[in-house]
């Protein structure tokens, strides 16, 4: 009897122990191939479940451990990177950026799912810009966040439709260099992924989003011109209503595009 009583708690104590581990792995990445827990979120297809997007953000926020400085092996070799276009899949270059698209989730402005995928699409030449900035910044001990790059021009009609606000979204008439993919919308995150504080959150639309806004830590003022300084040596430009958004200096070079996500 004591006999099977010890087998009985032995075994719960095996399973305790593999669930913890387990969770552990989830959390954290496998140690051995350097798994960034926010690469895993955003090459999530949104045909998966909207909440099982939404449920995995906060793994970004949560992480114990450092995300990789260097990008992982696989994006070393020589695999051809699918290119339409000039639009490129930014994690394929470089996995070391966290990547959170807003518009892929309901957490954003309409709350309404507008992208079918939260992968970073981005012009390659924009990225390679992109790539120079996050390295500069990491040698800091930050790195990138991006909560949106490339957005098909269908996806702007949406936006301006739902915008109280006008002069937040481009008209798309005339078409955003985001539909070019080359504008990014960004911030900062420390090594852990956790974002360092900004004047105002991703598409608030206050006046506290705006670039002369000074009424708020200078902590966060600092954060603020630290992103913009780093961001306009590398060949990006900032506008004065948003401290989030980046449009790249040769954006013009580039035309407006409404390929679909599924394509990448
Ligand atoms: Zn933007």
């Amino acid at each position: 009897m004591i006999k099977r009583r010890f087998c009985l708690f032995l075994s719960i104590l095996i399973i305790f122990f593999i669930s913890y581990d387990n969770a552990l792995l989830i959390e954290n990445g496998s140690a051995n191939d350097n798994i960034n827990v926010a690469a895993i979120t955003s090459t999530m297809s949104v045909s998966a479940k909207p909440s099982a997007i939404l449920a995995a953000i906060p793994t970004i926020a949560i992480s114990k451990t450092p995300i990789p400085n260097t990008p992982t092996p696989s994006t070393k070799t020589k695999e051809k990177i699918k290119e339409v276009k000039g639009l490129v899949e930014l994690l394929k270059l470089d996995n070391t950026f966290v990547i959170d698209i807003k518009y892929a989730t309901k957490d954003n402005f309409t709350k309404k799912i507008i992208y079918p995928s939260a992968k970073c699409i981005i012009n390659k030449n924009t990225a390679a810009k992109l790539i120079k900035a996050n390295n500069e910044f990491k040698k800091m001990g930050y790195r990138i966040k991006i909560y949106d790059a490339y957005r098909p021009h269908s996806a702007q009609k949406v936006l301006w439709d739902a915008a109280s606000d006008k002069s937040f979204v481009a008209d798309p008439k005339k078409g955003s260099n985001h539909n070019r993919g080359a504008a990014v919308d960004v911030t900062l995150v420390d090594k852990y992924g956790k974002e360092v504080r900004m004047p105002s959150g991703y598409d608030e639309f206050t006046k506290r989003a705006k670039l002369d806004y000074k009424d708020c830590p200078k902590e966060q003022i600092n954060n603020r011109e630290l992103l913009g300084r780093v961001m306009v040596k590398y060949g990006f430009k900032r506008i004065r209503s948003e401290w989030w958004h980046f449009d790249d200096s040769d954006a013009k070079k580039y035309q407006v595009l409404d390929i679909s996500f599924s394509n990448f």
